[in-house]
């Protein structure tokens, strides 16, 4: 049997055993449960911090798990197999989406083909200090392009407004089992930070490698390879090599574009390809504004004197 209870917390409070038993207990007795909360075994599943009202509080929820074990995060996790080199699907980018296609692909033994058209994260770091210390823009390799795709070098914030949902709690658990801080697991507003997420991209690459795909970096998707049968059907891509500019092509059974919203040139090829309606969407544009922690931490903790153990405190805008 599984219980689920909400409990809030002092914040000097979070790391005290003895008075979280206390209150979880309580929170049983009024959700009708007549179990000790000695005899569960207690998973802390998200944490987040209340500082409306003039207090600050922590709000913890809890899964209490009694007469049964709690899966760990490990036996959660999909189960990946390796490639099948006779199955075979072309991946158009190794954004998120390329990354997270290519390991969906591994769950059913299909193999991967990353085709990148920028350069992998060690390199890429040269090429993104080249724009301000050069001048110099590498239209391959860049803030927007190269291995992990758009966010490689953000502040990784894994929360979301949009109310696209998918299996997120997942996604949490594939980001930690490559390398993030298990707090994204609990945390109300998870993110990676921008000094690990380029190294969990890397251990993401070495998996996918490891069990067999493949990537396949500076080499840009120029033109898809087309048949025709009731319509035009795209069973391939050719490649440009953009360090050598050698032309290739590559062939499987399905081609998936995980090009991202900057890749102009793909969204024209396919224009091109099929008679497609492509309709132009809006876009948001992003400003980075920093802010002193103290100013920030003051007004949204209200001078409370705990604020070392809350951490800095979280805000945005809205306009
Ligand atoms: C500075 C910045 C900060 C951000 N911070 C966050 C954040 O903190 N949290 C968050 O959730 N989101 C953030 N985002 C947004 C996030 O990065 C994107 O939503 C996400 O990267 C989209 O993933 P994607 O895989 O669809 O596309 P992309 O990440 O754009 O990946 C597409 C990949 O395809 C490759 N490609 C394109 N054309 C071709 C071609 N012809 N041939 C071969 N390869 C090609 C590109 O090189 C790229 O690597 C940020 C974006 C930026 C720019």
């Amino acid at each position: 049997m599984i219980v689920r209870v909400s409990i809030t917390l002092p914040p000097a409070r979070e790391k005290d055993s003895r008075f979280i038993t206390q209150q979880l207990s309580h929170a049983l007795q009024k959700q009708g449960c007549d179990r000790a909360v000695e005899q569960a075994a207690i998973v802390c599943e998200k944490k987040s911090i209340d500082a409306r009202h003039g207090s600050v509080k922590l709000v913890m929820r809890y899964a209490l798990y009694f007469d049964e074990r709690p899966p760990t995060q490990e036996e959660k996790l999909p189960q990946w197999k390796k490639a099948d080199p006779s199955k075979k699907v072309i991946i158009v980018g190794s954004g998120p989406a390329g990354l997270f296609g290519a390991l969906t692909l591994l769950e059913y033994g299909i193999q991967p083909v990353i085709v990148e058209r920028g350069s992998m994260v060690s390199e890429r770091k040269k090429d993104i200090a080249s724009i301000s210390t050069k001048g110099l823009v590498n239209e391959d390799s860049n803030y927007c392009f190269g291995e992990g795709g758009a966010g490689t070098f953000s502040d990784g914030k894994l929360y979301t407004r949009s109310n696209k949902r998918g299996d997120i709690p997942q996604v949490l658990r594939i980001f930690v089992h490559f390398g993030a801080d298990p707090k994204i697991l609990t945390d109300a507003h998870p993110h990676i930070g921008t000094d690990r997420l380029p190294g969990i991209i890397q251990n993401m690459r070495n998996f996918i490698l490891s069990m067999g795909g493949q990537i396949l970096f500076d080499s840009r998707c120029t033109n898809f390879l087309t048949y025709e049968k009731n319509g035009t059907c795209i069973d391939g891509i050719q490649i440009k090599n953009t360090k050598t500019q050698a032309v290739s092509e590559l062939h499987a059974k399905a081609v998936l574009l995980a090009s991202g919203h900057s890749a102009n040139d793909i969204y024209e090829l396919l224009a091109r390809t099929a008679p497609l309606s492509l309709e132009a969407k809006t876009f948001a544009v992003g400003l980075r504004v920093e802010h002193r922690r103290e100013i920030i931490d003051t007004i949204q903790y209200k001078k409370q004197n705990n604020i070392d153990t809350l951490g800095a405190a979280e805000y945005r805008f809205t306009s």
